[in-house]
């Protein structure tokens, strides 16, 4: 599938694929299914390309996939609020390395890391919502706006970032035909650009994409069995609250209503 924001814009990167659903549609369609279940379900609904475009520096393209996830997570709230027998686990399975600096404005001439606007200096970007009717109102109208949020890396190849939205995604490298991993100026407004040099970022790391990181992630829980979740989890914990709560004897013990521990409960 492609990025939310392809589908949604139907740009070139689509192709004739041009009737992909959404995230929230799908989760819609397997809850009306597997709710027929009389002994119930598991659905499993993950946002797999915000990681996806997040090897690749690309945040914006990685925040509109965030809200498309967030959007199916309403739909799964509003089916466990009926029911009242459902519950919900949001998570992820890992981390990347981005973080909000601040902002960048290139309003008074300057432009690359110059124009990157920290602390007080920052201000308030300038998104606006449901104005433009390509997207729905939870979705910025466009990521190309006057003063835009800055996030950087803390693990990335070479690149050039010059600040502004690969309208079309563009991988921040490319291999020579010596088979060297090089920036990619396609990542810039202008590739052209004599002095590109100002928007070149040494690499952290040898690698043509970002890679992964083991950050603790965020887990939330809403509904029956929630109160499994709390504290710092260990990630192989999350699968014994998980049964727990599904009122599951892992330990195989017939007619026993003992469940494990569970490491953020203890
Ligand atoms: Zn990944």
């Amino acid at each position: 599938m492609n990025t939310y924001y392809d589908r949604a814009t139907r740009n070139k990167s689509v192709g004739s694929f041009t009737d992909q659903p959404t995230l929230w549609e799908m989760t819609e369609k397997a809850l009306e299914i597997l709710s027929k279940n009389d002994h119930g379900f598991f659905l499993m609904v993950e946002g797999g390309l915000i990681d996806k475009q997040l090897h690749p520096h690309d945040w914006e393209r990685a925040a509109y996939d965030t809200i498309e996830f967030d959007k199916a997570i309403e739909v799964a709230k509003r089916f466990a609020e009926r029911r009242g027998d459902t519950l919900i686990i949001v998570t992820a399975d890992h981390s990347h390395s981005n973080s909000i600096t601040g902002t960048y404005w290139e309003g008074d001439g300057r432009s690359g890391r110059e124009a990157v606007r920290l602390y007080a200096e920052a201000g308030f970007p300038t998104y606006t919502h449901g104005q433009s009717g390509r997207f729905p109102i939870e979705f910025p109208d466009t990521p190309e706006v006057e003063r835009k949020l800055a996030v950087h890396f803390g693990n990335h190849p070479d690149f050039y970032n010059d600040y502004h939205f690969p309208e079309e995604p563009t991988s921040p490298t490319i291999r020579t035909s010596d088979g060297k991993t090089v920036a990619n100026p396609n990542r810039l407004k202008n590739p052209d650009d004599p002095n590109k040099g100002r928007f070149f970022n040494p690499g952290t790391i040898a690698s043509d994409l970002g890679v992964h990181t083991a950050d603790d992630v965020t887990l939330m829980a809403y509904g029956p069995g929630a109160q499994y979740f709390k504290g710092t989890m260990n990630n192989t914990d999350v699968f014994i609250a998980m049964a727990r709560a599904g009122g599951f004897d892992l330990l195989g013990r017939a007619g026993s209503p003992k469940t494990p521990s569970v490491g953020g409960a203890r």
